[in-house]
């Protein structure tokens, strides 16, 4: 382009030249060179200006210059000027075809998705944001969302800048239950995305009826073959004593994962626990006698009461959670080894309630699937110490409903420690008066 645009100079240079040498010989041949001149450097002039005038409507027109077939400056730029246009169209006519494909394919994603300027007021919604948050269009497009949403806990979890997701929110009479999540993406915009879990949280409680069922359908005949089990005399059977002890010991398996189950399903049906004085000093010697009866002097057991302080919770619930921990530093620990209880603060004001023991520990790589049902390291000598695999989901649980945490710390052969972490709201000052 550079060098068609410089041959077109030269061109034009030469015609100027031309002129102006056959102006001068007009000139001298009628005695006027002055004047032949002069006229004809005016005439190129307007000619010049002529063209310029030309350029600019087309400029100003904006469509597209007509192809100029001559080789002078001037066609050359009106050519020139012409490509560019067309460049710049194709790019603009590319982009907007992408952006109507990109808004095409967020308006047919099945989960709402809402566009929110820094003020919260809507810049744009998909199809889906109609059905699951019942937002109309236009009608609802510069209106702020909070002011909107059919939901009081959907407005205060945007009007406090909806850092967390929101999970399980029920809208339209409980008709339809969303996770909520606001991701921002520029200076104060963020897009909110609701996912309809409503045939998720459906199934998911299909399967905690089923399991809350089959567990207690199964109670009954446990208990009653248990029973005859245990009526029945090793000498009645000479011959069969080492079955009668097994029948026994499985029967007893079962009825544990059964209790453990239906303890499970029972905390899964809950949204919270009482939230009673939970005081720890009696609570954390009761759970350290419990070990010492479980242990039967295999292991040195220790309490450490660091805290004064007490929990805020479910007295019934926090003791099974913590005696679990405590019957596992007990069964994978080796005779001879040793078990702390501490209960102590955190910095923050929380507390927490740890159980080290000196046992097998566990591989990193099993830590973060301790909590799942049924996941054990070693299943056969979780089984050897009457395990039922759901122990720690049972703490977990029980956690989660007093808004706590599980931490654990393990070293393979050097040991491990089982921390349970409250945050502050629930932890009180021991013996201070009322509960807040
Ligand atoms: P289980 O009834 O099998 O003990 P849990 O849910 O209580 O089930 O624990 C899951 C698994 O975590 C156990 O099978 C065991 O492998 C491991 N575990 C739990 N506590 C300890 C501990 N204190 N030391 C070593 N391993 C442990």
């Amino acid at each position: 382009m550079a060098r068609r645009l410089t041959r077109a100079w030269r061109i034009s240079a030469a015609r100027c030249a031309l002129v102006l040498a056959l102006a001068l010989v007009v000139g001298v041949a009628l005695h006027a060179v002055t004047v032949a001149l002069l006229v004809t450097v005016l005439l190129v002039l307007g000619w010049g200006a002529w063209r310029l005038a030309r350029l600019s409507r087309l400029v100003a027109a904006r469509t597209w210059p007509p192809p100029a077939r001559g080789a002078g400056v001037w066609d050359a730029l009106q050519n020139l000027l012409r490509l560019r246009q067309q460049h710049t169209e194709g790019r603009q006519r590319r982009m907007v075809h992408m952006l109507r494909a990109f808004r095409d394919a967020a308006a047919a994603l099945p989960d709402a998705i809402v566009a929110l300027d820094a003020r919260q007021r809507i810049e744009w919604f998909n199809g889906a944001s109609a059905r699951l948050l019942g937002l109309r269009y236009p009608r609802d497009v510069g209106a702020a969302l909070p002011d909107l949403v059919p939901s009081p806990r959907l407005a205060e979890w945007l009007r406090g800048g909806g850092e967390e997701p929101l999970v399980d929110l029920l809208l339209f009479d409980e008709q339809v239950r969303l996770n909520v999540r606001r991701v921002p993406y520029a200076a104060g915009r963020a897009m909110l995305v609701a996912r309809d879990v409503s045939q998720l949280m459906r199934l998911e409680q299909v399967r905690r009826d089923f399991v809350a069922n089959v567990s207690h359908e199964l109670r009954t005949p446990l208990t009653v073959v248990h029973g005859y089990l245990d009526m029945i005399e090793p000498e009645q059977l000479p011959g069969y004593e080492s079955i009668l002890y097994e029948l026994r010991a499985q029967s007893r398996r079962m009825t544990r994962i059964v209790e453990d189950l239906l303890a499970l399903s029972n905390l899964e049906a809950r949204d919270d626990l009482p939230r009673e004085r939970v005081a720890m000093r009696p609570l954390v010697e009761a759970l350290r006698r419990e070990g010492e009866a479980l242990s039967q002097g295999q292991h040195a057991i220790r309490a450490e009461i660091a805290a004064q302080a007490d929990l805020l919770g479910s007295a019934k619930e926090l003791h099974s959670a913590f005696s679990n921990l405590v019957s596992n530093a007990v069964r994978y620990t080796p005779a001879g080894g040793s078990i702390t209880l501490r209960w102590q603060r955190d910095p923050g004001g929380g507390a927490r309630l740890a159980v080290t023991d000196t046992g097998h520990g566990i591989p990193a790589q099993h830590l973060p699937r301790l909590t799942e049902r049924f996941y054990r390291v070693s299943t056969s000598r979780s089984r050897e110490t009457g395990g039922t695999g759901l122990g720690l989901s049972i703490v977990k649980h029980v956690l989660q409903l007093h808004q706590a945490h599980l931490e654990v710390e393990s070293e393979p052969g050097v040991g491990s420690t089982f921390s349970c972490v409250f945050d502050a709201a629930r932890v009180v000052d021991a013996g201070s008066g009322d509960l807040p």
